[in-house]
């Protein structure tokens, strides 16, 4: 570009020269100094001019800085038209860093060279700007290099966009594709789904520079991975000009949150929904107001199979039933393990309610075959309760969850292996029966069992064989209950383990007092009752050991009552009695013919003494034949055991045996459960003797 000095005088020239913020001097062929403006001056500090007019640089600067100016300077004069150079000045102005200096060659009239004009540009600031640019373009370039993320920049111009290698190699494509079309974003952010990209165009766009993510499913060579993209639209003056995305493998992180969330929802032994998973379904369905059906289910006597086999059988079991419930004809929508031995069963297509008692039935049905579970076969049904929603939300979601669990209850009270309808009473019942459990909770720790004691006479009816401990319970300001009201609540929690230990223990510390107390009752034989709950228990032998040794009873003077169909359960049972028969116990089989064991079941287990169910006795009559007692005669005479007649209540009863030879005689009629003071006084006074003439 051509520009004229003309229109600027000299003056003006030179003034112009003083202000101007850049440093401009001369000097002479010789290098002395023949001019400076202002700034050159306080450039290297000096106040005037006459500081400055005829010096060198040697006069100013480092000899190694003067060399290169020399050399400079030189140029100039042997011809250069102009010369330009940056430097870095030692001693420059305060803060500047770097010069560029041009000179230029001074002509006088002839053209001869007379000197040097020259001026220096402070360019620290700008070079320490494209430094600073270098600099963050290479870290950014390392930055990528380095991260695992892959970066597109989607040039809306052009409509091409550009990927890092680590893109490329992230979407399956060869690392030299420089660029792909724009049709390609979409698989590059991986939503094939209409509605969500464009949801996400039209928000990237509407705002520039706010971030939108999307996570999306991304499947290369057989695998799939889940990728997470950021991205935003730059603009420039308010337009959007380009889309930059960041391109994140989340898989990891992703698989790892749904394991927890999956570990959240589902049982590990079985794998099936469990408890919380189950009610989140339940939930959305009656979000959606549908109708479904729910069968709660509890296993029949599992505890006793976990008890008795070991937790490892009654896991295998576990497991062993869920697959069966998986694969019934009438499958449910889903299953899940609720806890425990409790599953719960969801039916909500088609017609739910008849699917729903259809698989009730079949699971009845497949739960009598006998599970093979390593060396043992194990039996078992469930007790079942089914609740229908109504499709409204009038019942809350997880309501229909109790409902079944009430209505499961109802069929456990009304004899396992059924299946109950839930119905409004039931939840009033339920309440009851959860206060008594609660109270029985509590019986336990504040000791209000306690044991009455029904004498057990020989044939002649004068003679006493023995007494029978019966468990009562005594709750301050309540009626004194009976073991079939409790029962059952203590075998189902396994409290009766603690209490029949109790049992055990206090009958023989009672025993021991009246042998020490009474010696005409030297011979007295005490009989206990065992639960097939605690049958079930490993214990029960050394705990047995125990009390006999601690309060010094013979052992050949107790006698176990174990029902036929607890005796039967499975081999470690009659393992554990034959154990306890060798060491001298006697064994009692309790209510004999009311229980479901064969004849040839009978060969199998130890046993010393029969007591015929008071079912068989009350129907004596004084006239007829009883062949069903007279059969029960047949086999105790041909096991060699000797024979209880439970509950004679009348003399007729009482004749019929007696005539019949019967060993032992038990009953109301001879002596009511009674606690011990009046016991003994009952039967040291004679009172049964003339009841039994
Ligand atoms: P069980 O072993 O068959 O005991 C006999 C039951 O018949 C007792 O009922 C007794 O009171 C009753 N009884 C005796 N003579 C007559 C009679 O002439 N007429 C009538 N109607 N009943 C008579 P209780 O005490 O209510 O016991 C019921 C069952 O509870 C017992 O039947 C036994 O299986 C169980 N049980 C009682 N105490 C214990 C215990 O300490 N531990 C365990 N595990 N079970 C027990
Ligand atoms: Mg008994
Ligand atoms: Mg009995």
């Amino acid at each position: 570009m051509d520009s004229s000095t003309e229109g600027l005088d000299d003056a003006h020239l030179r003034a112009l020269v003083e202000a101007l913020p850049v440093v401009v001097f001369a000097k002479d062929v010789d290098g002395r100094f023949t001019y400076g403006n202002r700034a050159s001056l306080a450039s290297l500090g000096l106040e005037s001019i006459d500081q400055l007019l005829g010096r060198t640089d040697a006069d100013f600067f480092a000899p190694e800085e003067v060399e290169g100016y020399r050399v400079d300077d030189d140029r100039v004069l042997n011809g250069a038209t102009q010369w330009s150079k940056p430097e870095r000045q030692q001693r420059a102005r305060p803060g500047a860093d770097l010069l560029r200096t041009t000179k230029l060659p001074m002509r006088d009239a002839s053209g001869r060279v007379v000197g040097i004009a020259g001026f220096s540009v402070d360019e620290t600031e700008p070079a320490r700007m494209a430094d600073e640019l270098l600099r963050s373009e290479e870290r950014y370039r390392l930055a990528l290099q380095a991260s695992r993320d892959g970066v597109w920049d989607f040039d809306l111009r052009t409509g091409n966009v550009e990927l890092s290698a680590q893109a490329l190699q992230m979407l399956g494509l060869p690392l030299d594709t420089p660029q792909v079309p724009a049709e390609q974003l979409r698989t590059l952010i991986g939503t094939q789904d209409d509605r969500r990209f464009e949801a996400a165009a039209e928000q990237l766009l509407r705002q520039p520079g706010r971030a939108v993510t999307l996570r999306h499913d991304f499947e290369h060579e057989g695998a799939t991975y889940v990728y997470e993209t950021r991205m935003a639209a730059l603009a420039e003056r308010g337009e959007p000009v380009r889309i930059v995305g960041v391109v994140a493998d989340v898989t990891s992180a992703v698989n790892h949150e749904r394991e927890l969330q999956r570990q959240a929802t589902h049982d590990d032994l079985t794998g099936l929904l469990n408890r919380r998973g189950f009610r989140a379904v339940i939930e959305s369905l009656a979000v959606d107001n549908r109708w479904f059906t729910v069968l709660y289910l509890d296993l029949d006597d599992f505890k006793l199979i976990n008890d008795s086999l070991g937790h490892h059988v009654g896991d295998d079991l576990l497991v062993a039933v869920s697959e069966q419930f998986r694969s019934l004809e009438h499958a449910p929508d889903e299953l899940a393990r609720l806890g425990g031995d409790e599953f719960a069963l969801l039916f909500c297509s088609g017609d739910d309610g008849a699917r729903a008692a259809a698989a009730a039935k079949e699971i009845h049905r497949v739960l009598t075959q006998p599970i093979s579970l390593g060396d043992y076969e194990v039996y078992t049904n469930a007790s079942i309760g089914m609740a229908r929603s109504d499709g409204q939300q009038t019942l809350s979601d997880t309501s229909i969850i109790r409902s079944a669990d009430m209505a499961m209850y109802a069929a456990k009270a009304a004899g396992k292996g059924r299946t109950r309808v839930f119905e409004d009473g039931m939840r009033r019942r339920a309440h009851e029966g959860l206060e008594l459990h609660n109270r029985i909770r509590r019986a336990v720790d504040n000791q209000e069992f306690s044991l009455h004691y029904q004498p057990i006479w020989h044939g002649n009816g004068t003679d006493i064989r023995g007494v029978e401990a019966l468990l009562r319970w005594e709750a301050p300001g309540q009626m004194i209950s009976s073991p079939g009201v409790f029962l059952p609540y203590l075998e189902e929690t396994g409290l009766i383990v603690d209490v029949g230990r109790w049992v055990f223990d206090e009958a023989c510390r009672q025993l021991a007092e009246w042998r020490r107390d009474h010696p005409q009752l030297a011979d007295l034989v005490m009989s206990v009752n065992l639960s097939r709950v605690q049958l079930a228990d490993r214990d029960l032998v050394p705990a047995i050991s125990d009390s006999l040794a601690r309060h010094d009873v013979p052992v050949d003077r107790v006698e176990l009552e174990v029902t036929e169909t607890a005796m039967a359960t499975e081999a470690r049972v009659s393992d554990r009695l034959e154990t306890l028969r060798t060491a001298g116990v006697s064994i009692a089989i309790d209510d004999f013919g009311v229980g479901q064991s064969s004849l040839s079941a009978l060969q199998e287990l130890p046993f010393d003494v029969l007591k015929i169910d008071r079912a068989f006795v009350s129907k004596i009559t004084a006239s007829g034949r009883n062949p069903l007692l007279e059969a029960a005669f047949g086999i105790a005479r041909s096991f060699g055991s000797e024979i209880v007649a439970e509950g004679v209540e009348t003399t007729e009863q009482l004749q019929w045996l007696r005539d019949r030879g019967c060993d032992l005689l038990q009953g109301f009629l001879l002596g009511r459960p009674a606690r011990p003071q009046d016991l003994i006084a009952s039967i040291t006074d004679g009172d049964h003797a003339e009841r039994a003439a």
